[in-house]
């Protein structure tokens, strides 16, 4: 184990499946399986208003992190795009294919009493330190925070 583990980590978006949740249960038992849920049409919105910048990299969003000049990256300056998977018709494909496919993994995590469900409806400053409020009741040690 990396020295930067030592106090624990969070694996995000993993596992996948359930057969990768049950592996995990027996090299590297989670403390919590945190789930963040959020209807569907905050998802298709917050999906759906992202651009990035192929040039760069730099991630924006239409309502909450606008560039300065509309569709133009702050960065470089290169026009920014929508990605294929961003589009609102694959948004709602991949959040149909998602709660089938997450449905079985939350049951394993309920029944080993330590699933954390949590509506992430509101913005990230306000989610943030719900979240950790609530992860630490649930675990002993306070958590540590990196930054
Ligand atoms: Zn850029």
């Amino acid at each position: 184990m990396q020295p930067d583990c030592s106090q624990g980590f969070v694996l995000d978006g993993y596992p996948r499946t359930l057969r990768q949740a049950e592996a995990l249960e027996v090299f590297a038992p989670v403390d919590v399986a945190l789930y963040l849920w959020a209807p569907k049409n905050v998802v298709i919105e917050r999906i759906c208003g992202r651009r990035v910048c192929p040039r760069c990299g730099a991630i924006y969003h239409v309502k909450w992190k606008p560039p300065r000049r509309e569709g133009v990256c702050d960065i470089c300056g290169a026009h920014l795009i929508r990605r294929i998977d961003d589009r609102p018709e694959v948004v709602e494909k991949r959040f149909k294919d998602h709660l089938i496919s997450i449905k079985p993994i939350l049951q394993f995590y309920g029944k080993l009493k330590k699933l954390l469900r949590v509506d992430a409806v509101e913005d990230a400053k306000i989610m943030i330190p719900k979240v950790i409020k609530l992860l630490e009741e649930m675990l002993v040690e306070p958590l540590a925070c990196s930054d």
